[in-house]
């Protein structure tokens, strides 16, 4: 059995304190990952003596606009991205991955910064929030420092978080006009199902009907979520009445093995990754030809 001291605050400040001031301290949020690791003894847990539970913190669940960004608190659960009118009016993508997750227990009690942290490959915020540019500000008793979210992730359930930090706030970029945004999940059911794929896609269309600043971001697809480039720069500069949307989607999955490489998953995931772009893609140009 691990057993462990527990700590509780309402303060941020006395958090940062705590991990100052121990060296073995692990932070609890909605412990829906947590305590599931804890019961089964994970090997993924790290070696800790202290719980600080950070839940109580009111500063940890604001959600604010604030010069052309949004800023959340990484307490901000699940339901609160669902019916957040800021998220739901600004980043659509959000709240539709928000809505797949597990069942309302665990919406209602998993946290947006628990599932960064927790880094999962099958974590359903990372793809959109990727996609979206998001970054993450991490506080220690030393300041602040501010990274994008793709590079504060450092493999599968590993962040380039310090023992003594603390997540304080996801802060996503507002979109400009002309903006798309569409989000794909295929799980093997459909209530509580950890996503088998899922593919988050942002992009801009211009006037022209030409799609620019691309952005696609499968999860599930590649050890730990990050964009595909190559299918990137292939939708750029595409007219939404020629766009070949087999093509796209052959050039999305040899993207996906050239980073995996051949795995028993691939006959499964390889077709299936083209499905889930050319969908997003459909709705997307529907979309965007309804505004025309
Ligand atoms: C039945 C079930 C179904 C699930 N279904 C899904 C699903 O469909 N999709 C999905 O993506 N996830 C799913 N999950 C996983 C989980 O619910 C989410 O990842 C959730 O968002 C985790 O948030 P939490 O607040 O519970 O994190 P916790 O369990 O409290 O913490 C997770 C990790 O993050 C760290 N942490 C949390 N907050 C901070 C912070 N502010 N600063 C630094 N470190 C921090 C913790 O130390 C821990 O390492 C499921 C879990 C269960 C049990």
């Amino acid at each position: 059995m691990i057993s462990y001291e527990f700590l509780t605050t309402q303060k941020i400040e006395e958090a940062l304190n705590y991990l100052d001031k121990f060296s073995k301290v692990h932070i609890l949020a909605g412990g829906t990952d947590l305590l599931v690791n804890l019961y089964k003894e994970s090997p993924r847990l790290p070696d800790f003596d202290y719980l600080l539970d950070i839940s109580n913190i009111p500063e940890l669940k604001i959600i604010n606009s604030i010069n052309k960004f949004i800023e959340i608190g990484p307490l901000v659960t699940h339901s609160r991205l669902i019916n957040e009118p800021l998220i739901k009016n600004n980043f659509p993508v959000l709240m539709e991955a928000a809505y797949t997750i597990g069942s309302t227990q665990i919406r209602n009690r998993g946290t947006i910064g628990g599932n960064i942290v927790n880094a999962s490959p099958a974590a359903d915020l990372l793809p959109p929030l990727i996609a979206l540019r998001a970054e993450v500000e991490l506080t220690s008793r030393k300041g602040k420092r501010v990274l994008p979210l793709e590079e504060f992730l450092a493999g599968p359930y590993k962040t380039k978080l310090q023992a003594n930090e603390l997540l304080t706030k996801i802060k996503i970029p507002l979109l400009s006009d002309n903006y798309y945004t569409d989000f794909q999940k295929i799980g093997r059911r459909k209530a509580l199902s950890i996503a088998r794929l899922s593919l988050a896609l942002v992009t801009k269309i211009d006037e022209e009907g030409i799609f620019q600043d691309t952005r696609v971001v499968p999860g599930s697809a590649t050890p730990y979520p990050q964009s595909l480039p190559v299918t990137e720069e292939a939708i750029n500069g595409i007219s939404i009445f020629q766009i070949n949307l087999e093509e796209i989607g052959k050039i999305t999955s040899n993207e996906m093995v050239s980073i995996t490489g051949e795995r028993w998953s691939t006959p499964y995931k390889k077709p299936t990754i083209a499905v889930l772009i050319k969908r997003a893609l459909e709705r997307i140009i529907k979309e965007a030809k309804t505004n025309e």
